[in-house]
């Protein structure tokens, strides 16, 4: 099971505006480059650290990338879109900017099997729509889909082509998997639906046409293949705001094998509910929530909470979902690690 941190970030971290490239300043750019190094007769790597050094003086113009938070999982076993070269890829949340982080791993939506959703905050649900849209109309999505399709265009095989009163569903290896709880997966479709139900020409939409929804069930676990090993991943609720008498709960997922448990305990306050202890005590790894944001929001777990733990569960924690500008200041070897966009890790 390899893990790929997409983006480490916060709610608010996508990268301010004022930290793009204005093209103008760009073009501003080119003529001293040129300049520089058209006529300079320079060797490639006396070029290469000219730029370095001169993107590093410009660094304020340049964007820097903070994807939220998202995890790549990937597992060695057969995936749904048919590519025998590839593993297949879970996507832990899917925030607002998550083709971007896809793409700074050189993937796109077409690359991946399945979503994981934990909670309908904007920052892991955002890019619902987006996802729904381009792999539904993406033809090639799974072997299986242009085979279904046979080149004609999903929209027409879905309604003109349908049986008289019947629906002309997609089938369920054409599309990606949509895993969550049954309340989360209920509150996605929710928030997409402005969006997603008006198909043209298409009758009934629903999660469904888009995806292939698998509701998860407490202590019934998923099951994947990796490196001869069998990994259950078990749904696992923390509480993330509660508001009045209204609640919104995140769903982690722990992931067990014989010999290693990795949890992912999602958005969550610190020690709530109380039972996350003992989810902490078995666990050998555990991707962290981290808030280090000077204004302390009441719904995340803050650094300085974290490190009033016991020793032995610190060293276990990988930290993630910091604020883009405050990265947690942690002694050498206090914690597992500090997470970064593009950190593997391999289990
Ligand atoms: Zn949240």
């Amino acid at each position: 099971m390899k893990v790929t941190v997409l983006g480490a970030n916060s709610a608010f971290s996508v990268g301010d505006f004022k930290d793009a490239v204005p093209v103008d300043k760009l073009q501003a750019m080119v003529p001293e480059l040129t300049k520089k190094i058209g006529k300079s007769g320079w060797s490639t790597r006396k070029i290469s650290n000219y730029l370095k050094s001169y993107f590093e003086e410009h660094k304020e113009n340049l964007y820097s990338s903070a994807w939220q938070s998202n995890f790549l999982i990937e597992f060695d076993q057969r995936n749904i879109r048919g590519d025998k070269d590839s593993p297949f890829r879970l996507v832990l949340d899917f925030g607002s900017d998550v083709r971007h982080a896809l793409a700074s791993q050189g993937l796109d939506f077409k690359d991946i099997d399945a979503y994981y959703v934990s909670h309908p905050h904007d920052d892991h649900i955002g890019g619902v729509e987006g996802i729904a849209l381009k792999t539904f109309f993406n033809p090639f999505f799974t072997r299986k889909k242009s085979n279904w399709l046979g080149g004609e265009n999903i929209i027409d095989k879905i309604t003109y082509k349908a049986a008289r009163g019947q629906l002309y569903k997609v089938p369920k290896d054409a599309k990606p998997i949509m895993y969550g709880h049954r309340d989360i997966l209920e509150a996605l479709w929710k928030a997409a639906e402005p969006g997603l139900l008006t198909l043209q020409q298409v009758r009934e939409v629903s999660l469904e046409t888009y995806f292939n929804p698998m509701q998860m069930v407490e202590n019934e676990p998923l099951t994947f293949k990796d490196k001869k090993r069998t990994w259950r991943a078990y749904i696992v609720l923390s509480m993330h705001v509660v508001s009045g008498d209204s609640t919104m709960p995140s769903y982690g997922l722990m992931f067990e094998t014989e010999d290693t448990i990795v949890f992912f305990p999602t958005d969550t306050q610190f020690m709530v509910p109380p039972q996350l202890r003992g989810h902490y005590m078995k666990s050998d790894y555990i991707f962290h929530d981290t808030e280090t944001s000077p204004f302390p929001s009441g719904v995340h777990t803050r650094l300085e909470e974290l490190k009033t733990l016991p020793e032995d569960l610190k060293k276990k924690m990988i930290l993630y979902h910091y604020d883009s500008t405050v990265v947690p200041d942690v002694e050498e070897g206090e914690f597992c690690d500090v997470a970064f966009s593009g950190s593997t890790y391999e289990f």
